[in-house]
């Protein structure tokens, strides 16, 4: 790939660093924690009608490859509520990718209109890493699909208008072949949501389905094919879509606080500073890469996987470093006086462990570079 960016891209990174700051009002980053949603529907609304968000979603947009990189590099940077439109333009790649002809002009446009969001229905209460084990059923009722089961961590669900669900639909076959992936409005009868709040402030769900019916043509992907449409989401979602820059804005944010409060003098402070940029430049280089893959069609699967243990790796300890530092001041929240950053260093602190969990913990993509990168032997079966 090349990592130069035109004058063209440059100019799009402009204007769009000139979109995000007219809509990321402090207002804005204030709802985003008060409530736990990281959404914003006029930052969506903003980016769809500036045509970055159609331009962006891997294999359908025209726009430059960097341009995906650029996108949530300069939502996260701006400390940006963009979680829902980052799973949705994941999924709008997924549709994209193995959708048929009705649900790519079904579903597509309202995703990159800025108006509609997806939520992700995978992990159970008692399957998330091992993933391809979970027991929702879908059985099958002439044209239809007849859905129950339970969903943990269904992050975005009160706010989404569809659904991408992980069914068992052949309780005889190998587990990875009994699986079969659905996406349909949420508002279908027989779904309810109940908040789950976390340490890091994002708001999640658990999801119940209760008969819930489908008509087969919600289906996403082959009959027991549910496996390979998963594979083409987790690539987009590792490492691609954000989530490997945040580090940026809390460096930022704990600079100035430090230069204010005379902690540059510290020698200590200064090199664990460089360090800390040290590992985000190289966090963007990787993103720079998996994003320009998986953007020009290539499988960024394990490109994936190793951008995002390092990336949310080192942001667990950069965001460790930063509350040490601080002291007592790195303890404090937002609005609270004297809260270091403004309360981002303490709010960082609480937010960067989660980003090792979610999108496959850093066990999980540490067995697949294992695997698919070293040819070491399988982890588990
Ligand atoms: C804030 C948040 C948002 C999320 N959003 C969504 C969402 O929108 N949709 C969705 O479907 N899921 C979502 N998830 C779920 C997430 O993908 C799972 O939490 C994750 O895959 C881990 O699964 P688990 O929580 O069941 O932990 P477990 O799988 O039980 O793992 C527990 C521990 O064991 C380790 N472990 C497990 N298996 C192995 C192994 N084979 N080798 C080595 N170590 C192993 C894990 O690394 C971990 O440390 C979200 C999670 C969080 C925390």
């Amino acid at each position: 790939m090349d990592f130069s960016l035109s004058p063209q891209i440059e100019e799009y990174r402009r204007e769009l660093k000139e979109l995000i700051a007219r809509v990321i009002t402090p207002e804005v980053v204030e709802e985003q924690h008060r409530s736990g949603t990281f959404n914003s529907d006029a930052l969506n609304l903003a980016l769809a009608r500036g045509g970055y968000l159609e331009r962006a979603v891997p294999g359908l947009g025209k726009g430059d490859p960097v341009e995906l990189w650029l996108l949530f590099n300069e939502l996260e940077k701006a400390g940006a509520p963009y979680d829902g439109i980052s799973i949705t333009m994941m999924i709008a790649g997924v549709v994209n990718a193995v959708g048929t002809d009705w649900q790519k002009e079904r579903i597509l446009p309202s995703l990159v209109s800025g108006e509609d969001l997806v939520c992700m229905g995978y992990s159970e209460p008692d399957y998330g890493s091992d993933v391809a084990s979970i027991v929702t059923r879908a059985e099958r009722d002439g044209d239809e699909w007849v859905i129950n089961g339970a969903k943990m961590w269904t992050t975005m669900a009160q706010a989404a208008k569809w659904l991408i669900l992980l069914t068992r639909t052949d309780t005889e076959a190998p587990k990875h072949k009994g699986l079969t992936m659905f996406l349909f409005p949420m508002d279908t009868p027989g779904i309810t949501v109940d908040p789950v709040p976390t340490m890091g402030t994002e708001r999640t769900n658990a999801t119940f389905y209760e008969n819930v019916r489908v008509s087969d043509q919600w289906r996403l992907g082959e009959v027991n094919g549910g496996w390979k449409t998963m594979g083409v989401a987790l690539s987009f979602e590792r490492g691609v879509m954000g989530g490997t820059s945040q580090s940026v804005q809390m460096l930022r944010e704990f600079r100035r606080w430090a230069e204010a409060e005379g902690l540059m003098a510290d020698p200590l402070v200064r090199e664990r500073l460089v360090r800390v940029a040290i590992d985000s430049e190289v966090a963007k280089l990787l993103t720079q890469r998996s994003a320009w893959t998986a953007a020009t069609g290539g499988e960024a699967g394990l490109q994936g996987s190793m951008t995002k243990v390092f990336a949310t790796e080192a942001y667990q300890k950069a965001s460790r470093w930063t509350q040490e530092m601080a002291g007592a001041e790195g303890l404090l929240q937002f609005h609270q006086p004297d809260a270091a950053g403004d309360g981002w260093v303490e709010y960082h602190a609480r937010h960067a462990p989660v980003t090792t969990i979610y999108g496959g913990t850093s066990e999980i993509n540490r067995n697949n570079i294992a695997e698919r990168h070293l040819g070491l032997p399988k982890a588990r079966r």
